[in-house]
């Protein structure tokens, strides 16, 4: 005998028309590429949302083709969310950071028809435009404008579209398995690959996210998503906001600390969500005492290892809760979030520190092991290591383009990390399978040496790496950011980690660099660094000064 409940596809254009019905006149509020805050609400992005899913088809865009954007996070690039996805075509956020020929390779895999450009990237689409297979119209973001339109030949301009769009536009009844949006990953090793998410996955994904386990969006938010919207979706916040209908802060161009911090006081966040990089940045514009940030309550950090000083830093001197979270590409991305149980209440502050600087347990939805080279499970004990594989509803089963699934044969996904899990699901990342160490048989965990690194009030940030070694086949060494004034030197850096790891794990050598390198998505590229100090322990360290 089946249910007999109303069956209704689970689409985004439920998400934005929920907006525009309850919450359309609450804010959205974006920072311009040209410069300026534009202040709009959920019915105009309802409305604009409806336009522009009109004119696709005028475009000559069909149901499932692929409409890449290019763009920073403000109130076009939503509207785009929610009228490509909407009206059955695939919203495809390109990551503007990507090497040019990345970007080629990206935009004629995925066979983007159209691609709707922030004006910042213009120049860059002109250079790529005659190695573009598939596109055939290059829209800019914002009014007509004879300087932008001399840029390229046959621009067409967003504002002129939705001005000839039809604001009644119905919005098609989509099976809710058909495909929403494409992100690629990084693609450290290999080509990006791409993942197709659902209106299905998308939808599920928001309605666990919201809530107060998860990423906590009411309607009496004002959530900044800084994570950019081309990274996983801005990791579902545009999809929360309207489900909820929180006011949202669209951060534009702009996301050093002091621009931030800034906007969170004029605007008034309650939450926002970032990369730690980009809370490093926010930290210091704090200390300088220019913004308070006494409205925002807390942040979600995720994407790569949240350094536990951060979180005590944080909470102790501006009284923001970090709450650390994991997920990826393929995982849509949200996969654990550290949130405390009603046990964890009144543990004693050491407790919690250790258990704050994990990743967090996964909420329903997802389900989360470790298993041992043999692919067999291991125990949950919050002691043992192995690779960290997640399956459930909107984790990626197959890649754009592929064939096979990218699972297991008994159907998980293999994250590529390395990780433990404790009883209760609470994980903690230990390092990226390709960056652990392995020193003489056993294996060195860097992202616990880069928080103890970070830890040094003379430094502002680390990584350690892995360094040939004749003997131990690999050694840990750091490569770290002083802080402005430090006067620390490699010797002093390295007498940090005594007493704090056992010794065989303590880093060989200590390196200084103004700035790491970064990817695309702020996250430090171990790869570059190991091509440049890869060799220190054993050739000529001509290039580095210990
Ligand atoms: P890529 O960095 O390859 O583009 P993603 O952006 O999807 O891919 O990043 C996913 C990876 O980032 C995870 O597999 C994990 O290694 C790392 N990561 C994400 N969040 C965290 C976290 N909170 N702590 C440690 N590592 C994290």
């Amino acid at each position: 005998m089946l249910g007999q409940m109303i069956k209704k596809p689970l689409l985004i254009s439920g998400l934005i028309e929920h907006a525009v019905r309850f919450h359309g006149d609450t804010d959205v509020i974006s920072v311009e590429t040209t410069g300026g805050i534009e202040r709009t609400h959920w019915e105009k992005i309802g409305i604009n949302a409806r336009r522009l899913a009109s004119t696709l088809g005028k475009l000559g865009v069909e149901p499932g083709d692929r409409c890449g954007t290019i763009a920073w996070n403000n109130r076009r690039h939503l509207e785009i969310y929610f009228g490509v996805s909407g009206g059955g075509m695939v919203c495809h956020t390109l990551n503007p950071r990507l090497a040019p020929e990345t970007l080629v390779y990206v935009i004629n895999h995925a066979k983007d028809k159209i691609l709707f450009v922030d004006r910042t990237f213009l120049p860059l689409v002109a250079n790529l435009a005659p190695k573009l297979e598939t596109v055939r119209r290059v829209v800019v973001l914002g009014p007509r404008d004879a300087e932008v339109g001399a840029m390229l030949e046959g621009l067409m301009f967003y504002d002129e579209l939705l001005e000839a769009g039809d604001e009644a536009f119905k919005w098609p009844e989509l099976d809710e398995m058909t495909a929403s949006s494409l992100c690629y990953t990084s693609g450290t090793t290999g080509h990006p690959k791409g993942v197709v998410y659902s209106h299905r996955s998308t939808v599920l994904h928001s309605l666990v996210g919201c809530g107060p386990d998860a990423i906590n969006i009411a309607a009496r938010d004002t959530v900044m998503p800084v994570v950019p919207m081309f990274h996983v979706n801005a990791w579902g916040v545009p999809y929360i906001a309207a489900m909820q209908g929180a006011r949202l802060v669209l951060p534009g161009p702009q996301l050093d600390g002091p621009s931030l911090a800034q906007l969170i006081d004029t605007e008034q966040v309650t939450l926002a969500l970032g990369v730690p990089t980009i809370w490093m940045g926010l930290l210091a514009a704090l200390r300088d005492g220019s913004a308070t940030a006494a409205s925002m309550k807390r942040t979600i950090v995720g994407g790569s290892a949240l350094p536990p000083s951060m979180i005590a830093a944080f909470q102790d001197e501006f009284g923001i809760e970090l709450i650390h979270a994991w997920g990826m590409t393929e995982t849509s991305p949200l996969g654990t979030l550290n949130q405390l149980k009603s046990k964890h209440v009144g543990m004693d502050s050491a407790q919690l520190v250790e258990l704050r600087k994990g990743q967090g347990r996964p909420p329903y939805g997802v389900e989360l092991r470790i298993v041992g080279e043999d692919n067999m499970p291991l125990a949950n004990d919050g002691l043992t290591q192995g690779r960290l594989q997640i399956r459930g509803h909107w984790i990626v089963d197959t890649y754009f383009g592929m064939d096979a699934p990218a699972l297991t044969p008994d159907g998980w996904f293999d994250t590529g990390d390395i990780a433990s899990l404790d009883a209760e699901g609470y994980l903690v990342i230990k390092d990226r399978a390709k960056d652990v160490i392995k020193s003489g048989g056993e294996w060195i965990a860097s992202v616990e040496l880069e928080n103890i690194a970070i830890a040094h009030p003379g430094i502002a940030n680390a990584a350690v790496i892995a360094a040939q070694h004749e003997k131990w086949d690999e050694r840990p060494v750091v490569v770290a950011v002083k802080s402005p004034g430090s006067e620390l030197d490699a010797a002093g850096l390295l007498a940090w980690f005594d007493g704090k790891v056992p010794a065989w794990q303590k880093p060989d050598a200590a390196f200084f660099v103004d700035a790491l390198p970064v990817s695309g998505t702020g996250k430090v590229l171990k790869k570059e660094l190991r091509e440049i100090y890869g060799a220190v322990l054993t050739g000529n360290p001509a290039s580095c000064e210990a």
